[in-house]
């Protein structure tokens, strides 16, 4: 009686309360709640401990032991629990558990970005970063496939990013393609003629310098790369819940370092998980945390007690991500540029893309520091399109004029005030939560790459493909900037 009431789903105490249920058969009237009550009541009687049910569902909590606790299941969390799985040395070796408070991914930047992949950046880790992830999207189905499911179309548009400098930003333009080049990148330099040779649709006004990404550029649908991942690192033996961190249990020790000072190393043992809904938690056991909570990482390094010391000590700096409001405007132009046209990235800031076939493009433009909107929500301020990103589009490409806006949505950067650049590693201090995070606007072509860097460094004790010592948090206290001159 017992399996057939589970499989009728009463296995869960809510149900079993509320429902009243009577079921007729050959003439006399089952009571399912009666008998239920009387069998849980009988249960009781025999097993120790008051607080015990047997019928309750425990399928949602998370393990109470693993290895790695991965707090946020975007792109990066992903993408480290996949090349976890995939490097270590014995299947089955290392316990990894996912925690995701949304997994509808309402607010998570990777379902809201404009899905762009670029080599076009100025400091090599990225560059590299962005080829090792082209070659990991090129070979998608080799990496992500799993038995018996479809194989995965990520929709790959590759053509190219077109970036256009004027007088004042040519020599720099120079000088990164130079960068470019050397790391393996094909990126070619138009004049304002050659430009406008390839693409006539552009006005060139102002235009002193372009450059072209002409392999490994392009667009890709983000929501597709995040449920191969989701679906291979599950097939791969991850565990997954959904529930939010909310607090970390860490012992902690002191040490003079080499100047003195007194430093208290920590080490986090357990991780809350808030349940969805609830105001049940679990506690999990753990020897190493990932910090990929995207845009809200700074609150989960907080959490850690990570910058909670006095200002101007490594104790006292804090993870600098926040979430940035970016909205993406998606409007409808007949005139507007062909099939060939590739993602633009005009002097002033403003960039678009193609949308498909039906002459739909979308585009934005980060605001400056001044015109940063409040991040409390993700309403769409229509007018900045009006304002800000319409004109500047307009005067690049005449035929922008007529537009129609259809529809906008709007997203978070994970964005590091520092650098913009990715934090990669582990924390000094509290020396088991790793980071991949910060990313501020390419951080999902970059998270193929990240994810392996991170795993590396987790198993391996140092990086051993892309050298990303650059990208640890330490620059934070020492005041190091890794400057990239191409943000979008
Ligand atoms: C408008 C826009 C356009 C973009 N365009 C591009 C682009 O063209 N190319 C590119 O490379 N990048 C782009 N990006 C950036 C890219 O989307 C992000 O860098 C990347 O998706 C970050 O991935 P993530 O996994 O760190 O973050 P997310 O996808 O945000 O995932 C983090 C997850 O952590 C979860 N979380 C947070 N706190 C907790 C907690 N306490 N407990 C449990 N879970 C928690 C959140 O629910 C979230 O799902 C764009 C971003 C935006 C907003």
């Amino acid at each position: 009686m017992f399996r057939r009431m589970l499989r009728l789903g009463w296995g869960r105490g809510q149900d079993l309360s509320v429902r009243r249920l009577s079921i007729r058969k050959r003439g006399s009237t089952l009571d399912w709640n009666g008998r239920v009550s009387e069998f849980k009541k009988k249960i009781r009687s025999i097993l120790p401990g008051e607080d015990r049910n047997p019928l309750y569902d425990t399928s949602h909590l998370p393990p109470e032991r693993c290895d790695v606790v991965i707090v946020g299941g975007g792109v990066l969390g992903l993408s480290v629990a996949y090349w976890l799985k995939k490097l270590e040395k014995r299947q089955g070796a290392i316990r990894v558990l996912v925690v995701e408070r949304d997994h509808t991914y309402s607010q998570a930047s990777t379902g809201l970005s404009v899905g762009g992949i670029r080599q076009q950046f100025s400091l090599p880790e990225n560059i590299q970063l962005s080829l090792f992830s082209a070659s990991f999207l090129r070979n998608i189905n080799e990496h992500l496939a799993v038995v018996d499911d479809p194989p995965l179309d990520l929709k790959f548009n590759p053509l190219g990013y077109l970036l256009l400098a004027s007088e004042k930003g040519a020599a720099t333009m120079e000088n990164n393609v130079k960068v470019q080049r050397q790391e393996g990148a094909k990126v070619c330099l138009m004049s304002p003629e050659q430009l406008r040779n390839k693409f006539p649709w552009i006005n060139t006004e102002g235009v002193a310098l372009a450059s072209y990404g002409m392999e490994n550029e392009g667009w890709f649908d983000p929501w597709c790369l995040l449920q191969g991942l989701r679906r291979k690192v599950q097939s791969m033996g991850v565990f997954f819940c959904q529930g939010e961190v909310t607090r970390f249990i860490s012992s902690s020790s002191s040490m003079k370092n080499t100047s003195g000072e007194e430093v208290n190393l920590k080490r986090i043992y357990e991780v809350h998980v808030k349940m969805d809904h609830s105001l049940e938690y679990q506690p999990v056991e753990c020897a190493l945390v990932i910090n990929a909570a995207g845009a809200w990482s700074g609150q989960i390094a907080e959490l850690a007690g990570i910058g909670k010391g006095p200002l101007g000590t490594l104790q006292g700096t804090k993870l600098p991500v926040e979430p940035r409001k970016r909205y993406v405007y998606l409007w409808h132009c007949p005139q507007g540029p062909g099939l060939e046209a590739p993602l633009v990235s005009d002097s002033s800031g403003a960039y678009f893309r193609r949308e498909g076939l039906g002459n739909n493009y979308i585009g934005g433009r980060s605001p400056t520091e001044e015109e940063e909107p409040d991040p409390k929500n993700l309403e769409v301020d229509h007018g900045f399109f009006q304002d800000k990103v319409w004109p500047p589009l307009a005067q690049r490409v005449p035929a922008f004029e007529t537009l129609k806006v259809r529809s906008a949505w709007a997203g978070y950067y994970d964005y590091n005030t520092f650098d913009q650049n990715g934090v990669v590693g582990p924390h000094p201090l509290v020396m088991n939560m790793y980071f991949a995070t910060g990313f501020s606007g390419h951080g999902l072509q970059q998270a193929p790459g990240v994810g392996r860097a991170v795993a590396e460094m987790v198993l391996e004790g140092h990086f051993q493909t892309i050298d990303l010592s650059s990208f640890f948090f330490s620059r934070f206290y020492l005041g190091e900037k890794i400057q990239e001159h191409i943000i979008i």
